[in-house]
């Protein structure tokens, strides 16, 4: 009896360890995403918004919308200016 509560107190005292660290983790990375665009900021008719934690993942969003929902195979200079101007940062 007195081995399973010492296991038990080890492993209460594990998951708190483990708690903290999680909370710890939580504050010091953000699970908020921190890039964030949204179409209708280029001038474009379009209700598209996309978040992500980095700026190469957004990008990779915008690539692909464009692609997919405005025929852009490419996404030219002038239009990547606006995309990069148009995009917030939390
Ligand atoms: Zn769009």
């Amino acid at each position: 009896m007195l081995k399973f509560l010492n296991c038990f107190w080890l492993w209460f005292h594990f998951l708190n360890l483990r708690l903290g660290i999680g909370i710890g983790g939580r504050m010091a990375r953000p699970k908020k995403a921190a890039y964030s665009f949204a179409c209708k900021d280029i001038g474009m008719d379009c209700g598209f918004t996309a978040t992500a934690n980095t700026e190469e993942e957004l990008m990779a969003k915008i690539r692909e919308h464009a692609r997919t929902a405005h025929n852009m195979q490419n996404i030219d200079d002038a239009t990547m200016a606006k995309i990069k101007a148009a995009i917030k940062k939390a």
